[in-house]
């Protein structure tokens, strides 16, 4: 069978669609937009469409299969919508009437169940692909909150987790609890490659629904600011397509300002910004020390 891998995306946005048994459904997490499930692919006309991909909902499905017996519960976006439903399964799961919860990161923090033994974390390392210099540090901290849940009673807890790369720096040292050679090895690289702490960083995100504006925009943009640039400013990185290139029909590009000094990196934003005229249909988004890049 050849499969010609096209996946559902969202029209408005540049994201994929996301299965809902729920609803039999697609949906798009970006802008809510619903559709039906196609009946063949739009590209190559075939009908095995497969749902590819590991959802909270296949996971439920097939640990019900696995455990007959078990009280399985779910925690996620689908399942939280209703007003205290989150409270209400934390404390179900608290007071013992379920055995399995099945749930998203919403379950990887904070919480404090003294009879949890066992914690599985499905692709562990999905934080890896995104293309954030925060990628390594992400996937440890999930792994290690996550690991951090069981066997906070006086029963020993035991945890598994399933990951692609499992080479990776962040899986390694995660699954043996080593924050310091962590910590060593993530803040070298950091300094190599002079991303925060060593810096300090502007994200500058320009959306227009005109896609060519958008690009003029980023460009003539990005252009004044590595003229102006002064000794303390890095570099001037971009414009590129943005890590989510379209959100609700808004193209979206993306200028990274790194610099040794946070003040002389927004004088050159803000006087790099005044020599240009920008259209009232172009949305610019700044975003001082970004937590993330998309
Ligand atoms: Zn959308
Ligand atoms: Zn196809």
């Amino acid at each position: 069978m050849n499969a010609c891998l096209t996946f559902a995306q969202c029209t408005n946005c540049s994201v994929a669609m996301v299965y809902h048994t729920t609803h039999e459904a697609l949906k798009c997490h970006y802008c809510g937009k619903i559709e039906g499930l196609p009946k063949k692919c739009p590209k190559c006309n075939s009908v095995n469409i497969r749902h590819f991909g590991i959802g909270t909902q296949k996971i439920e499905t097939v640990t019900q299969i696995l455990f007959p017996e078990a009280r399985i519960a779910r925690l996620d976006r689908d399942t939280t919508t209703t007003k205290d439903a989150h409270q209400t399964i934390l404390k179900k799961f608290e007071n013992g009437e379920i055995d399995i919860l099945i749930g998203t990161q919403m379950i990887a923090k904070g919480l404090d169940f003294p009879n949890v033994t066992l914690v599985g974390i499905v692709a562990a390392d999905t934080a890896l692909n995104i293309p954030d210099f925060r990628a390594g540090e992400k996937t440890f901290q999930l792994i290690t909150q996550v690991a951090g849940r069981s066997g906070r009673g006086s029963i020993q807890g035991e945890v598994v987790a399933q990951a692609y790369s499992l080479e990776h720096t962040s899986i390694q040292m995660a699954q043996k609890h080593d924050f310091v050679s962590f910590y060593n090895d993530e803040i070298k690289n950091r300094e190599e490659l002079r991303y925060p702490p060593f810096s300090s960083l502007i994200n500058i995100i320009i959306a227009n629904l005109d896609n060519d504006e958008a690009k003029k925009y980023a460009l003539s943009l990005s252009r004044l600011l590595k003229d102006n640039k002064t000794d303390k400013i890095i570099g001037v990185l971009g414009p590129i397509p943005a890590g989510i290139p379209k959100i609700q029909n808004y193209h979206r590009y993306q200028i990274l300002i790194k610099s040794f000094d946070l003040d002389e990196a927004r004088d050159l934003l803000h006087k790099s910004m005044k020599q240009i005229k920008i259209s009232h249909n172009t949305r610019v988004g700044i975003d001082i020390e970004p937590l993330n890049l998309m």
